[in-house]
């Protein structure tokens, strides 16, 4: 059910931050006796979830777990934790099939099977999509899973502003939360907490990302000595739509370069392998415009497929190109890299668990070391189930939290100096990592 943060309890079994995919899974894996909360900063459909295109991995057969494993690997440049790569691809196959159960709806081959796809540094197509919005797809089946149990409860427009702890700061017991509407600031206890907060996005001028991800899991992990990971290692998508002005970029989706897209110069040339990792492809693409002087790049999507299979396939790309002027059919469209994914974040081990006990941390705003320092494509929606849903297995099998809540009100009487505060810690951290 949704609810007002008005009708909230004082407490519940779980709270999660976040109604991304991750926050989602992990909700609905909880058993029914566990009430569960999940408040989100926007609005139910305001995720990043909602805007994954390309699709999601899966390990094809059994030969394919040794190429899916180098392939993950290479591309994080072997800094990949391996057993938590390898905990990822095993439980693939089953992740995809459950999705399916839910009800999502995966490009099939004429004889039934599951069609796959591929992105760059992928050695074989191994993706399972659904057209050019395989996020909005899965998240939505989730969405109304989680809306269809009685045991959780979810509230938009509702901003985390801090975890909850002892005054010792050792546990975690809930969160300090504001209602959008109206400022009211109050607290959740709960028995188990998770971060599901997503990316960084909204910190960066040019991102794929929904402006309101801010990083606020990490904000409020580092101000209570929760451990970061890594929080230098941002991904930047090669292809977003060139566009003047501000806001969020629209994604040029990698599986296009995967089907054949060409990446041109201004003369018209190709002047790299566009299959190569994400990194790479965006180094030369920021080579390629310094040395031309130019704001953007060109992909040609005419040598990715005909008419139908581009509108069958990707009808949401070649809809947005029209929207901003560019038929895909006659012409390349411009391009620049743009903050895409944060392979950084709050340290966690294989089920979710961070540093402080009572607090997990899952999707985007976690790192757990499967994406190492480069995520492969689409990776990062199936990493986000596959943990997310270890998780809910953990928290029901753990313990509640226990102790005294220590909150002071008046550290919150300015919210947005607490957010500038944090935002603050959030890039000093960047950059210390960097350094
Ligand atoms: C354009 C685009 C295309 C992509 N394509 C693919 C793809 O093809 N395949 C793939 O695997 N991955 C893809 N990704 C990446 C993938 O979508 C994300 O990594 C993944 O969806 C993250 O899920 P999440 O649940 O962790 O976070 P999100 O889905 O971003 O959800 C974050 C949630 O946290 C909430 N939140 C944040 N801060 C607060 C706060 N302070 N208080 C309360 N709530 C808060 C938000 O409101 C939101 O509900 C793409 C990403 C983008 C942007």
């Amino acid at each position: 059910m949704v609810a007002a943060a008005s009708e909230l309890n004082a407490e519940y079994d779980v709270v999660i931050v976040g109604a991304g995919v991750a926050g989602l899974n992990l909700a609905v894996h909880l058993p029914e006796a566990c009430r569960v909360l999940v408040v989100c900063k926007g609005g139910l459909k305001e995720s990043d979830s909602f805007l994954a295109q390309g699709g999601i991995c899966v390990q094809r057969d059994k030969g394919d777990f040794r190429s899916y494993f180098e392939d993950t690997m290479r591309a994080g440049h072997f800094e990949n934790d391996p057993a938590t790569v390898k905990c990822m691809i095993e439980h693939s196959r089953e992740t995809i099939d459950e999705l399916i159960s839910f009800g999502v709806r995966f490009a099939r081959e004429e004889n039934g099977a599951l069609a796959y796809t591929r992105e760059g540094a992928h050695s074989r197509p191994r993706i399972v999509f659904h057209e050019d919005c395989t996020g909005k797809e899965i998240t939505s089946h989730l969405l109304a899973a989680a809306l269809s149990l009685s045991n959780v409860t979810l509230c938009p427009h509702t901003t985390m502003l801090d975890l909850l702890c002892n005054r010792e700061n050792t546990t975690c017991l809930g969160v300090v939360l504001k209602e959008n509407r109206t400022g009211k600031i109050f607290t959740v206890r709960a028995g188990n907490t998770a971060l599901a907060t997503g990316g960084v996005g909204g910190l960066f001028r040019h991102s794929t990302n929904f402006r309101i991800l801010t990083g606020d899991g990490l904000a409020v992990a580092l101000r209570h000595g929760v451990k970061v990971d890594h929080a230098d290692y941002i991904q930047f998508h090669p292809t977003t739509l060139y566009t003047k002005g501000r806001g969020r970029r629209f994604l040029i989706s990698e599986s296009l370069r995967g089907e054949g897209a060409h990446l041109i110069n201004a003369k018209g040339q190709r002047f790299v392998d566009e299959l190569l990792p994400r990194d790479v492809v965006t180094e030369a693409i920021y080579r390629e415009m310094e040395k031309e002087g130019s704001d953007f790049v060109r992909i040609d999507l005419r040598t990715a497929g005909d008419e139908n299979t581009l509108l069958s396939h990707f009808p949401t790309i070649v809809q947005r190109c029209k929207e901003e002027g560019f038929d895909v059919f006659k012409e390349p469209v411009p391009v620049v890299p743009a903050q895409h994914y944060f392979m950084g974040g709050v340290r966690s081990d294989l089920f979710g668990r961070t540093t402080m006990p009572h607090l997990y941390a899952v999707g985007e705003t976690c790192c757990n070391g499967v994406h190492g320092r480069n995520r492969l494509a689409s990776n990062s929606l199936l990493e986000s189930v596959i943990f997310a849903k270890r998780a809910a297995e953990d928290i029901t099998r753990g313990e509640r939290a226990q102790g005294e809540a220590y909150f002071d009100a008046e550290l919150y009487a300015n919210p947005r100096r607490l957010a500038k505060n944090d935002k603050q810690n959030v890039l000093k951290e960047m950059k210390r990592d960097d350094g």
